[in-house]
């Protein structure tokens, strides 16, 4: 896959509002927030979308979501958050790289738009 935006952020290429970041993942802040906490939690390694996941990649996603629960405690919002992994163009997917939002901070409308 090409290198994105996030590629860069990885690289530290460009800066990021780091939270969190291990060997296999990293979370910052969105720049164009929709809630008080919107946090981008991805994998290092290149992967589109979701739907480009592999068998041998199940526990890279899993720790994506554990890292969700870790950051949000962090943010002091685990008792009300929401994780959304948009796939795809039609889903409203801009940036190439899987990535989950952690949104919090606000009421969250179901379902979303
Ligand atoms: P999606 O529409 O699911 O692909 O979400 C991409 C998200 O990346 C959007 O919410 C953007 O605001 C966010 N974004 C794009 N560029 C950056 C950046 N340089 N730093 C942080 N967030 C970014």
């Amino acid at each position: 896959m090409s290198d994105t935006i996030f590629t860069k952020i990885i690289n530290k290429e460009i800066p990021a509002d780091i939270v969190y970041e291990d060997d296999s993942s990293l979370a910052f802040r969105d720049v164009n927030p929709q809630a008080p906490v919107h946090i981008l939690i991805i994998p290092k390694k290149p992967m589109e979308q979701l739907n480009d996941a592999e068998v041998s990649d199940q526990e890279l996603l899993g720790h994506l979501i554990f890292v969700a629960h870790k950051v949000a405690e962090k943010e002091g919002v685990a008792d009300g958050y929401r994780l959304v992994l948009n796939n795809g163009v039609g889903a409203g997917q801009l940036v190439m790289h899987v990535h989950f939002h952690l949104m919090a901070g606000r009421s969250l409308k179901w379902p979303p738009g």
